[in-house]
């Protein structure tokens, strides 16, 4: 069983923000910055590419609730809503989650893009992945 069903279990303490029967939201214990949470289903889907839509929508709910909670205590400059899917992509607990990480100097995170449009041609790729 991962990390998180245990949590979700109660077998694994944590510092639960909210709970209902379908999703749990509890502090990063790694506090990237303060107040730093983490947003799950309770079933185990590994990633954003198996979760249910209807289950991703009841996450991102919460994880709006929980944006605004922040933003009403601490009044961050600003917040970041991440999820890494894969470990390449920095997923390190394969249950999907996803972060609400409130920022309060552009500097308290590493997260960047660097711009390579010089490199890719956005009609090709416009017609590679146009739903
Ligand atoms: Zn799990």
């Amino acid at each position: 069983m991962c990390i998180f069903c245990k949590i979700i279990k109660g077998e694994i303490p944590s510092k639960k923000l909210y709970e209902d029967d379908d999703v749990l939201a509890i502090l990063d214990i790694s506090q990237a910055t303060k107040g730093h949470t983490l947003i799950m289903p309770k079933k185990h889907y590994e990633n954003l590419l198996e979760i249910p839509s209807d289950e991703l929508r009841r996450v991102m709910i919460v994880a709006q609730m929980v944006a605004k909670k922040i933003n009403e205590v601490y009044k961050p400059a600003g917040i970041n809503l991440l999820n890494n899917c894969g470990e390449v992509a920095g997923q390190s607990v394969m249950h999907f989650h996803t972060h609400i990480i409130p920022r309060y100097t552009s500097s308290d995170l590493k997260l960047g893009f660097e711009n390579h449009m010089d490199q890719y041609d956005l009609d090709e790729i416009q017609k590679e992945l146009k739903l």
